[in-house]
């Protein structure tokens, strides 16, 4: 079983893979976690990476093309796996279908208010890191890290003009490459944000129960 996960930023799809890929038995490639590693090994090309990822921008394709087939050729990889965060270009789709064979694309639709609302509460510790948010995870003490005592901010990218910011692009991202899929039959699944009775967000356990149905349910394979 071989997927692809797309979603905009705060749609919750790292938290989704990361608990679909034991439900599915393959791994959870987290094309940001790798590239972070790779940084943090202080590697020749872990320092030719550092400077694309602390400013946000993509790194170049035949690096990332690099990194991932060298994961992706490892041995927990043989029976699938969860791409998260690859690929972000055409020419990286163009270097994964030569790579393997995609069997789906799971694309999460959110509406742009729901991210703007998740992103612009939440908060971290400048001491720890802790993450939390004003809505749904808050703090005992406002303004206070539970776990340290440290002083809690936004993030600046977390401020709502630039979570519209970050949504245009990742739009203008995804759109080429779900033609680029739905051109080559590669199956589509399309889920779109649902809020619970209360209009909150439904748990990660009830997203990734819905996607594996739908994954069983649509003629394939495990
Ligand atoms: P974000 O969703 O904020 O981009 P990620 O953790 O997915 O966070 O990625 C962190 C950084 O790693 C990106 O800002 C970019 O520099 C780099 N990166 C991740 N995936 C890719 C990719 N497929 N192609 C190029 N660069 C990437
Ligand atoms: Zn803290």
């Amino acid at each position: 079983m071989r997927l692809v996960i797309f979603g905009p930023p705060g749609s919750g799809k790292g938290t989704y893979a990361s608990r679909l890929a034991p439900r599915l038995g393959v791994p959870h490639i987290s094309t940001g976690d790798i590239l972070r590693e790779e940084v943090k090994s202080g590697s020749e090309l872990g320092r030719s990476i550092s400077s694309y990822v602390s400013n946000g921008k993509l790194v170049p394709d035949e690096v990332v093309n690099r990194v991932m087939e060298k994961r992706l050729s490892q041995e927990d990889c043989k029976r699938g796996f969860i791409l998260d965060g690859y690929p972000r270009t055409l020419q990286q789709a163009l270097f994964l279908d030569r790579f393997s064979k995609i069997d789906f694309v799971i694309n999460l639709n959110v509406p742009d208010e729901v991210i703007v609302r998740r992103l612009s509460s939440r908060l971290v510790c400048r001491r720890c890191g802790a993450i939390y948010n004003r809505i749904t995870l808050p703090p005992r003490v406002e303004g206070v890290c539970d776990k340290c005592g440290g002083e809690l901010y936004q993030r600046d990218d977390d401020k709502p003009e630039v979570v519209r910011e970050r949504i245009r692009i990742y739009k203008n991202e995804a759109a080429p490459l779900l033609e680029h899929y739905r051109r080559t039959g590669v199956a589509i699944i399309d889920f779109f944000y649902e809020p619970d009775e209360s209009g909150g967000d439904v748990s990660p356990e009830t997203v990734v129960d819905r996607i594996v149905k739908a994954l069983k349910g649509s003629s394939c394979c495990f």
